[in-house]
């Protein structure tokens, strides 16, 4: 190992877990920043912000812990990619209830002031877009345009490798625009009509429970998304529909989204993603039906890098703010010697 390599303290806060990992950015640019081994602990969700807090307090105490001591010496800073919507000085200006108590709280400051290092914190899904727009899927894409389907829908615009942040952290809110098949159905943001409740991990369970009610189909309390995609696998009518009606209705939002950002690559991550060939082909059909010709041509593929996403993302957010690479990272490195 050379000194010019340099390692950023990576952390992913979701609803469920938090994970963290030291990244390593190499001397050659052009190579891929690698993730280490990945420390896990459960979020606490329920129990509120100081107890999330605790946890990422010890996921980062304990990736410090583990790093050998030349990694120690080379490392810039944390980046943090933390559901909810971010501010621009690294505080969550808004959240849903996933976690208790999460908006208002000062995640950057609390970090900095914890370890002394330089933070950064960007939202999940903007990390997310980050890492597979720099790294992932879209390394040869200039524009890119990323949905992330999972328990909700999130997304981003990267262009030349930038996000689009918007004026209050918000930008790329893809779950919450409005498609006819949504009718009424109320979203997670109190809407009616966005593309949320209907295309959504969750949303796709809960028609598929509506629909089954309507016909008289009865289903497993506990049924998920994998056994609604096996149904329609496997014939059944109520699954495929919902699962057609899922695909398309965002294959449209996509489609008209496209119209306005010109992407020349769409992305999908997310849990909903493994849903199979009929979400896909009807998501190329809602988008096909909805992009203008030029827009119709750009591909749509799968995100490449999975969980190690959001951890290259917060990373890369990291030395884009703080200027880590190229001629300030020498600058650094000398400082740090
Ligand atoms: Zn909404």
């Amino acid at each position: 190992m050379t000194q010019s390599h340099f390692y950023v303290v990576a952390v992913d806060i979701g609803g469920t877990k938090v994970a963290g990992c030291l990244v390593d950015f190499g001397p050659d640019e052009s190579r891929r920043p690698e993730p280490g081994s990945i420390v896990r602990q459960p979020a606490d969700a329920q129990q509120g912000s100081n107890a999330v807090l605790r946890r990422v307090f010890a996921v980062i105490s304990e990736v410090l812990r583990q790093a050998g001591s030349e990694q120690s010496q080379n490392i810039a800073g944390v980046g943090v990619s933390a559901a909810g919507v971010v501010g621009e000085d690294g505080s969550i200006v808004s959240a849903t209830d996933l976690i208790r108590d999460w908006a208002g709280t000062k995640l950057r400051e609390r970090i900095m002031e914890r370890f002394g290092l330089p933070a950064v914190v960007i939202g999940d899904v903007h990390a997310h877009a980050l890492g597979e727009s720099h790294w992932g899927a879209g390394r040869v894409s200039n524009v890119t345009l990323l949905a992330a389907v999972g328990t909700g829908i999130g997304g981003a615009v990267c262009v030349g490798g930038r996000l689009l942040r918007g004026s209050h952290g918000m930008g790329g809110h893809i779950g919450h625009v409005s498609v006819a098949a949504a009718g009424t159905a109320e979203c997670s943001c109190g809407r009616r009509g966005h593309v949320e409740p209907i295309a959504s991990g969750s949303g796709i369970i809960a028609e598929y429970e509506q629909v089954c009610a309507a016909s008289g189909r009865s289903y497993a309390p506990d049924v998920d998304g994998r056994d609604i995609s096996r149904k329609a696998v496997e014939g059944e009518k109520e699954a495929g529909l919902v699962i057609r009606t899922a695909g398309m209705s965002l294959g449209i939002v996509l489609g008209s989204l496209a119209n306005v950002v010109d992407p020349d690559l769409v992305i999908l991550s997310g849990s909903v993603t493994a849903a199979g060939d009929l979400w896909w082909k009807s998501l190329r059909d809602g988008y096909m039906q909805s992009a203008m010709d030029i827009a119709a041509s750009v591909p749509l593929v799968r995100g490449e890098l999975g969980d190690d996403a959001p951890l290259i993302g917060a990373a890369e957010a990291f030395v884009d703010t703080v200027g880590a690479r190229g001629e300030k990272r020498s600058v650094w490195v000398e400082q740090k010697r």
